[in-house]
């Protein structure tokens, strides 16, 4: 048996791999499981609050570190690393992490959910460019700051309102005619003091020297304005990083892994949980339910694979 010889190789310990690890070992299953994040994007989540058992929420960072600490008590192995390359070898997968490292297993989960996209626009990389309001919005407290959130859907309405604790006045900019965020995240931002609501507003780039000052925008009116601002933060999508699959598997044109209704890739053995799966709810109840999933017909196809 080869060093580092697994059942079963995760992707990824956002709720979905975390969940698969510990289905996973509790079905006698032994699991390596590659991230350095424990609970994944669940850290940027300041509470959450639509998932069944926490009476006014739960701060997702606590929810990410105790999910972490039970998938480890269920002993899973956490190398605390990213996995670098997933490659397949006749019916081993072999995942070679950020130190070089090799791990076997002839079962893999990629669970590794999505990235944040920015925008295909001049200097869209500048300083004072961000993605995650809890993570770099409290620097700008007490600084007199205007902050920039960019997009119309409920994760710009979200990050809007985060920034609203930490910034007086908050511009949000929408290209298109409406917002098309949930009702309710509409009504909170549009009743929001300090929040002003840019519609039918395409950023064009942005300005400033080393650190963005402003943003270029265009609107039936007037072409390249220029809106001061301290920082922006990008809320245009959010989509997959699959740079480390080296194995054909099949995505939709977007780059989200295709899975059958066992969540199983189109590469045997290969299965796909959470957000990085070709699925029509981004949640973590459903990334959980997914990582249960996943991890049940993964032993399902080892036996299979065994008998
Ligand atoms: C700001 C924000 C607010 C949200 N609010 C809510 C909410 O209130 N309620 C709700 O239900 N959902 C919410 N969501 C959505 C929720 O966070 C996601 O649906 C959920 O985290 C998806 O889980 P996942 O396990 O699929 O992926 P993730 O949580 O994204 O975890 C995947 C992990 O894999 C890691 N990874 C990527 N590549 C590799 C690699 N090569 N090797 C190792 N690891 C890798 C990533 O870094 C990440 O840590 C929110 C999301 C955001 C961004």
């Amino acid at each position: 048996m080869a060093e580092n010889q697994y059942d079963l190789m995760i992707v990824g310990t956002g709720p979905a791999g975390l969940t698969a690890a510990i289905y996973g070992q509790r079905l006698g299953m032994k699991a390596v499981v590659f991230g350095d994040i424990p609970g994944g994007n669940l850290y940027m989540i300041e509470n959450l609050m639509n998932f069944p058992g926490f009476v006014g929420g739960i701060p997702g960072a606590q929810f990410g570190a105790t999910a972490y600490t039970q998938a480890q008590g269920e002993g899973a192995f956490f190398p605390m690393a990213r996995l670098e390359r997933l490659t397949q070898n006749d019916s081993q997968f072999m995942g070679v992490d950020v130190n070089s490292q090799e791990y076997f297993a002839p079962t893999a989960i990629v669970a590794c959910g999505v990235i944040p996209r920015s925008l295909d626009v001049p200097e869209a990389d500048k300083k004072g460019i961000y993605f995650c309001s809890l993570c770099d919005g409290p620097p700008f407290r007490g600084k007199n700051a205007t902050l920039a959130v960019i997009g119309g859907g409920s994760m710009a309405g979200q990050e809007a309102l985060t920034l609203s604790k930490f910034a007086d006045r908050i511009i949000l900019i929408y290209r298109g005619e409406k917002l098309k965020m949930e009702a309710v995240m509409r009504k909170a931002v549009e009743r929001k003091d300090g929040i002003d609501i840019l519609l039918n507003t395409q950023v064009v780039g942005f300005q400033g020297e080393d650190q963005i000052d402003g943003i270029i925008v265009s609107t039936k009116e007037e072409e390249n304005k220029i809106i001061p601002a301290d920082g922006v933060f990008m809320a245009v999508g959010w989509g997959p990083n699959l740079e480390m699959l080296d194995i054909p598997a099949e995505t939709t044109p977007e780059g989200f892994i295709k899975t059958n209704k066992k969540l199983m890739s189109s590469v045997p053995g290969l299965f796909a949980a959470g957000d990085v799966r070709d699925t029509d709810i981004r949640q973590v109840i459903t990334a959980c339910a997914d990582g249960a999933r996943a991890a049940t017909y993964a032993l399902q196809f080892l036996e299979k694979m065994n008998t």
